[in-house]
C-alpha cells in the first residue's frame, strides 16, 4: 500500500492485490449469527483482534479463546490496531 499526503491535505491510499488467498469460512465475521454483548476490538486494516491486551491474529484469536465454542458469536467492533496506526502516521 501506498500512501501519500496531496495538496490540500488530502490522503490518498493506493493498493494492490498481491495474492489472494483461499480461506475457510469464518462464523464470526458473518453478521447473520446471534452476538455476544462483549465487544471485541478488531483492527479494520490488518482484522487482528485485541484480546485482553494483546493483538491476535483473527484465526489465532479463535482457536485461542474459542470464540467460536459459544453459543453467540463475539461481537466486533472496529479500531486500528498500534502497528497499523503507526505505520500510517508515520510519513506525517
Ligand atoms: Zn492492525
Amino acid at each position: 500500500m501506498d500512501i501519500k499526503l496531496e495538496n490540500n491535505n488530502i490522503v490518498r491510499f493506493v493498493t494492490k492485490e498481491k495474492k489472494i488467498l483461499q480461506q475457510d469460512y469464518i462464523r464470526i465475521i458473518d453478521p447473520k449469527y446471534p452476538k455476544s454483548i462483549e465487544l471485541f476490538p478488531m483492527c479494520s486494516w490488518c482484522k487482528k483482534i485485541k484480546m485482553e491486551t494483546v493483538w491476535e491474529e483473527l484465526d489465532q484469536a479463535i482457536n485461542k479463546y474459542g470464540l467460536l465454542t459459544q453459543s453467540v458469536t463475539p461481537s466486533l467492533t472496529h479500531t486500528i490496531c498500534e502497528e497499523c496506526y503507526k505505520s500510517l502516521t508515520s510519513f506525517m
